[in-house]
């Protein structure tokens, strides 16, 4: 190793190429985190592990599971993938039919062990575990609400926030539940769970993804079916906007702790985040951006030799383009997919040359070639830029940039954690502007129209698809503004 790197120090709390500060590599979204519950199956642990494992691409930063066995819980968690969090021994001891688990993506400055989840507490009533997908806006505001009536936090996670509300109510834990859900604003998927009982809530327009699924007996949740397919369970249905379902004894309770809100699942997880082998309200993700490709084609075509997308989530509308316009589909990129987690930080030379250590472009298809080059975002426009000149340096004599959505102007209150709306480049920028910035021959988004109707292909449930797209359109279907005390990006 150089001097160089050796002088570099070796953590700083964030992985240098996962964040989305202003000095990161990669300027792209990231994922938020994932949720999987169980109840009723006598290895709950086990499929914990192997769903929350397909659920990886959702948070690599920590991870946990928690079970109960009736009479107490046993839970681990800890920092890493699900890989390296659980062996052989930790699961062991994992025993039980009810459980819950998590995999987490943390926000800078968040990223300790205190954060991981589920968060585990002691009240009352006995043991409470909660997890969480999401973000709740109006989290800043209760917590100094609670803090001011003497509660005291243990991590800056939302979770924490519902904990205390239910804590604090004199009801029983369902109705204390729902009060704390009423009481909330914003995206979220969550799971309770005691020594008796798993309640499972969407928030009331369900902007984050949760399903059911059924093995054998036993119930399944999970952020994304691929999780379902992973352990062998079916899919059930979608937990439905402002739904409370409750698992004990007596079976399944299904009932809803307020009025259901327009359906506005996060539109972003068709784009990019979903695994494009599961299904969100009832669309296929791969399927559906393929459709994103063909309409991509459809609305602004451009000559060229081959299409190629920037791996992994831009590849099924690569080839739904390149299948709309007969320009052959190339693998013109490879994706690394070993620098997931690196604690060195680079030199000023090596982040320059950062993108190169994710992706690379394979010279001997792309040289002298005139390149669609198809992405689903463009952030701040660092990567594209990268993504681009990489192109040319191998060989390509054009570059044409098409990305599978409209522009991203806002920043997400719903779990995303997106930079703010002034390092948003089409916040700022027209297209072309952006396409000088990018150095790209031409550029264009996919219309809003365009994309409500890829989404829609097979299943158009309302207005948008039943979609968010707020930080396209600047339309959010919550309240989002609580005196300056609203909380943007991921609360987990
Ligand atoms: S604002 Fe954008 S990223 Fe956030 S939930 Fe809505 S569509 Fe998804």
């Amino acid at each position: 190793m150089s001097d160089e790197l050796n002088n570099q120090p070796l953590w700083t709390g964030d992985y240098y190429n996962q964040g989305t500060g202003p000095n990161d590599i990669f300027d792209t979204l990231k994922e938020e985190c994932g949720v999987f519950g169980v109840y009723g199956h006598s290895g709950a642990a086990s499929l914990s592990y192997y769903g929350l494992h397909a659920l990886q691409h959702r948070g690599e930063e920590s991870c946990g599971i928690c079970v109960s066995d009736h009479t107490e819980f046993h839970y681990h968690r800890g920092m890493g993938l699900v890989k390296e969090v659980f062996d052989k021994e930790t699961m062991a001891t994992l025993t039980g039919d009810i459980s819950i688990g998590h995999v987490r993506y943390s926000t800078s400055g968040s990223s300790h062990l205190g954060n991981a989840q589920p968060l585990v507490f002691r009240y009352r009533a006995g043991e409470l575990a909660l997890a969480t997908n999401g973000n709740i806006v109006n989290a800043p505001q209760i917590r100094r609400e609670l803090e001011e009536m003497g509660s005291i936090f243990q991590t800056t996670s939302d979770t924490e926030v519902l904990a205390h509300l239910i804590a604090r109510s004199s009801k029983p834990l369902v109705e204390a539940a729902k009060e704390a859900f009423r009481r909330i604003v914003g995206g979220f998927a969550f799971m309770i769970m005691t020594n008796e009982q798993l309640i499972v809530a969407s928030d009331p327009n369900g902007l984050r993804p949760l399903t059911m699924g059924r093995l054998g007996d036993a119930y399944i949740f999970t952020s994304e079916t691929c999780a379902l397919e992973t352990i062998g369970a079916e899919i059930v249905r979608d937990v439905k906007p402002g739904e409370l379902l409750v698992l004990d004894q007596n079976g399944l309770h299904e009932d809803f702790y307020t009025e259901p809100q327009r359906k506005a699942l996060c539109s972003m997880e068709y784009i990019y985040f979903a695994r494009p082998d599961s299904d969100m309200n009832g669309a296929n993700l791969h399927s559906a951006r393929k459709r994103m490709g063909s309409m991509m084609a459809r609305e602004s075509f451009i000559d060229a030799d081959l299409v190629t997308g920037v791996p992994d989530s831009s590849i099924s509308a690569a080839i739904g383009y390149a299948e709309q316009t007969g320009i052959p589909y190339e693998l013109g990129m490879i994706k690394n997919k070993y620098t997931g987690r690196t604690f060195i930080q680079p030199s000023q030379e090596l982040r320059e040359q950062g993108v190169k250590m994710k992706l690379s472009a394979v010279r001997r298809v792309v040289e002298g070639k005139r390149v669609v080059m198809i992405d689903d975002s463009i952030v701040r426009g660092t990567t594209s830029r990268r993504i681009v000149n990489m192109l040319r340096d191998a060989g390509a004599i054009e570059v044409h940039v098409r990305i599978t959505s409209p522009p991203f102007k806002n920043p997400c209150f719903y779990g995303i954690d997106t930079p703010d709306r002034r390092d948003l480049i089409a916040s700022s920028k027209t297209v072309e502007e952006i396409r000088q910035e990018i150095n790209a021959d031409s550029l264009a988004f996919l219309s809003r129209e365009g994309l409500i109707e890829a989404v829609g292909g097979d299943n158009k449930d309302d207005y948008k698809g039943g979609m968010c797209m707020a930080c396209f359109d600047n339309d959010y279907p919550t309240q989002t503004d609580f005196g300056g005390e609203e909380q943007f990006g991921c609360g987990c």
